[in-house]
């Protein structure tokens, strides 16, 4: 049997980041102008993204250099661990060899300041001083808000409604890190209050809360919008996660066989198997697997329709060709908060359809059970979204029943999250 140390260790973080579409033979269909239905030009960005973003937006150059001011942030909390859960595979009695990418050891806990503070960045580098956005579960909005405490921007988060009354360790969290948050559908933009007209009790959506970001932005000139997955830059800078795991990987000797991530926008996903993905459609791989899961109450990938539409509910983003389950869909209150977005990254839903990656979805009360199988063997609770990577790991690691290397990441922790927990453990938790 194969034998692996429980942490593998690299001194340097890469020094650049990894775009896909330097090795993609087809390139997703071109964003559309919502007023125009032609696809979209970079000056019709600049109202509310900084231009070095724009530019990342649509380059197709292989490598992109970690500027030193991000690097050194990045140095705060990375390279981050690449895990062998020895415990997991002993208790289960797996014969795949399971290892997890942690970047739950971030400062907010999450994947998400890997581009919140690269954004950051180019928005403080281009002069501008506040920054909006939309948070569902709050991971992105306190990535930010810590991102805009480091390179001293205003930050102003739109949260999702239900999610900032469920979970006010989040809310708190952002606040301390000194931005300023508004359940979202709030009084304080018109598409908010055409909103609150319709139905006062709205839950609120990521669509929504997206409206009201943008809209704010794009009517204040020091003012930018910042937007924590789906675009082609925030995948992007998240390919961090992939490179440093390949080299980690590199270390041991070893090649993964399956890549797992959860996908909500899907840039944990992406972040994570990118570089892997590229080594596929580069021919220097072939067997690689690559498994993106999401919940059966939001199931983008799995059911949705490929298409052109619309990121956020007032229709004021442009339109993505993407999977898509409509831009007025509000998905139901589960407590996966960041995987309840209706549309996928553009790059995702085109490596989807190619067949170059799989999806599969789960119920929620299996995702939770499966988390608490996980921490019960490895010591850490995963966050809710994170934690239908963790079942996935270990459903395909009992079919697959050979002694393969499967890994996953393992996108944040659940510490913020345990009001989910405690419905889960009391057996209050229902499928949607
Ligand atoms: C936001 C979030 C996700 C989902 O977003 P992606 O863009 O699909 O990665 C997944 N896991 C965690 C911990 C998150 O905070």
């Amino acid at each position: 049997m194969k034998k692996f140390p429980r942490k593998t260790h690299i001194e340097e973080i890469p020094k650049k980041w990894y775009n896909i579409k330097a090795d993609m033979d087809r390139l997703p269909d071109p964003p559309l102008n919502p007023a125009t239905g032609k696809p979209i030009r970079p000056e019709d960005l600049s109202a509310i993204f900084p231009v070095s973003l724009i530019e990342q937006e649509v380059t197709t150059e292989r490598e992109i250099e970690i500027p030193a001011p991000v690097y050194r942030v990045y140095e705060m909390w990375r390279p981050t661990p690449l895990v062998y859960a020895a415990n997991l595979r002993e208790k289960l009695g797996l014969k795949a060899h399971i290892f997890y990418k942690y970047e739950g050891t971030s400062p907010p806990g999450s994947h998400k300041p890997n581009t919140a503070v690269a954004q950051a960045y180019y928005n403080k580098l281009e002069g501008i001083k506040r920054l909006t956005t939309e948070t569902g579960a709050g991971q992105w909005g306190s990535a930010l808000a810590f991102a805009g405490s480091i390179f001293d921007l205003d930050v102003k988060v739109y949260m999702v409604k239900i999610s900032y009354l469920q979970k006010p360790g989040r809310r708190i969290l952002i606040q301390s890190y000194g931005a300023r948050i508004v359940p979202s559908p709030s009084e304080e933009t018109e598409p908010g209050r055409k909103i609150l007209e319709q139905d006062p009790e709205s839950p609120g959506s990521l669509g929504i809360a997206i409206s009201e970001a943008v809209f704010e932005a794009a009517n204040s000139s020091d003012t930018n919008y910042s937007l924590g997955s789906v675009l082609d830059h925030v995948l992007l800078h998240q390919t961090v996660i992939g490179l440093e795991a390949r080299e980690q990987f590199q270390k041991l000797g070893i090649y993964p066989d399956i890549l797992i991530g959860c996908v909500g926008g899907g840039s944990n996903f992406a972040g994570f198997t990118f570089p892997f993905i590229g080594d596929k459609l580069r021919k220097e791989k072939k067997d690689l697997r690559v498994v993106a899961v999401e919940p059966k109450a939001c199931p983008t990938l799995t059911e949705g329709r490929y298409d052109y539409d619309f990121g956020d509910t007032a229709k004021l983003t442009p339109l993505l060709k993407m999977f898509t389950l409509g831009y007025d869909f509000v998905p139901p209150p589960i407590h996966a908060g960041g995987l309840r977005y209706h549309g996928m990254a553009p790059l995702v839903s085109l490596l989807h359809r190619e067949g170059v990656i799989e999806a599969r979805a789960y119920h929620q009360t299996e995702v939770f059970k499966a988390a608490v199988e996980f921490a019960r063997a490895e010591g850490i609770l995963p966050a809710p979204e994170s934690a239908h990577a963790v079942k996935a790991a270990i459903d395909i690691a009992r079919e697959v029943d050979d002694e393969v290397v499967i890994a996953f990441n393992l996108s944040g922790h659940g510490y913020f999250d345990l009001s989910a927990y405690d419905a889960y453990l009391k057996g209050e938790l229902r499928d949607v």
